[in-house]
């Protein structure tokens, strides 16, 4: 039989999760029951749902960071006006995973923990070069989520840790945002390719751009090649230079969603649109 604990507090959590490392941690379950299904039962779950201020959003104005609760739900992210207002590219990626239902119970440290090359916050992130907060009874950590994922599906989480807020840098007004999700319908699909950007455009030129992808690697990428070729450029330039540094990029692979080759050009093309939409 499968144990069960409910802790009331973030502390009672880490106590839990340091007690008994092999209970799996559940927070909204729409990725945990889906993989229930194909894999033996665990030994016990620390349920982590409705957790007392798990799911908080505010302001830390001396930081100048935004930190979301890891079980903030993605009702939530996409409604709420700091999240909205400071980084409305996470929100905007909140609003196109699942249906209404998913968004309702799938919490933001669920996306993130489970780390699935197709987890559309992901690039979002990395884009907008947010840090974690992790948490274990050995005390808080924050780690720069770019080195969080080291490999597919596999995190630099410790076994007693939880991930416990998403930190999230405000933008600067001079820095312009992009998102886009690419799937096989509008809405409801597993993405195929997504892009995130955060482009400082200055006098007319584009003098700092973070660049990230998903679905294109084992795991969430930053594109250093297409970073470094944009800076000096104006947008129509950027957008070309863009566009070619992508190939050297990136090898995805082909699969049941997709082609390795379609993958590409799509790719390419929104590489290219995250600067020409700028001018
Ligand atoms: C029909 C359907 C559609 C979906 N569509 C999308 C989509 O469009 N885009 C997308 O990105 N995802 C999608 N998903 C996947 C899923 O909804 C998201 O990844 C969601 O954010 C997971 O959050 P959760 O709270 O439900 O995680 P859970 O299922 O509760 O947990 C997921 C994993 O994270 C771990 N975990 C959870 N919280 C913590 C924590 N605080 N600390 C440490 N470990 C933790 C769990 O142990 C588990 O391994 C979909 C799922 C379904 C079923």
């Amino acid at each position: 039989m499968t144990a069960y604990l409910r802790p009331r507090s973030l502390a009672e959590a880490v106590a839990a999760r340091a007690a008994e490392p092999g209970y799996l941690v559940l927070a909204g379950g729409t990725d945990l029951m889906v993989n229930a299904n194909h894999r033996p039962a665990p030994a016990g779950l620390i349920d982590l749902w409705r957790l007392p201020g798990a799911g908080e959003i505010s302001l830390d104005a001396e930081r100048g960071q935004l930190a979301i609760g890891a079980g903030a739900t993605w009702l939530q992210v996409q409604r709420h006006p700091l999240v909205v207002r400071h980084a409305a590219i996470l929100a905007a990626a909140a609003r196109e995973i699942g249906a209404l239902q998913i968004q309702a119970r799938g919490t933001i440290g669920g996306n993130v923990a489970n780390s699935s090359p197709v987890g559309d916050s992901l690039p979002v992130l990395l884009a907008l070069e947010a840090e974690l907060e992790l948490c274990s009874v050995r005390g808080t950590r924050r780690l720069p989520y770019r080195e969080f994922c080291t490999g597919y599906r596999t995190t630099a989480l410790g076994a007693d840790e939880l991930v416990s807020a998403v930190l999230v840098p405000v933008a600067a007004p001079a820095v312009r945002l992009f998102w886009r999700k690419v799937g096989t319908r509008r809405a409801q699909s597993i993405s195929k390719v997504m892009a995130a950007a955060a482009i400082h455009l200055e006098d007319g030129v584009v003098r700092r751009a973070t660049v990230a992808f998903g679905a294109v690697a084992d795991r969430p990428v930053r594109l250093a090649g297409v970073e470094a070729a944009v800076v000096g450029l104006a947008p129509a330039q950027a957008a070309e230079a863009a566009r070619a540094a992508v190939a050297g990029a990136i090898a995805p692979i082909s699969d049941v969603r997709s082609t390795s080759d379609y993958r590409l050009q799509v790719a390419e093309n929104l590489a290219a649109r995250m600067f020409s939409e700028l001018s």
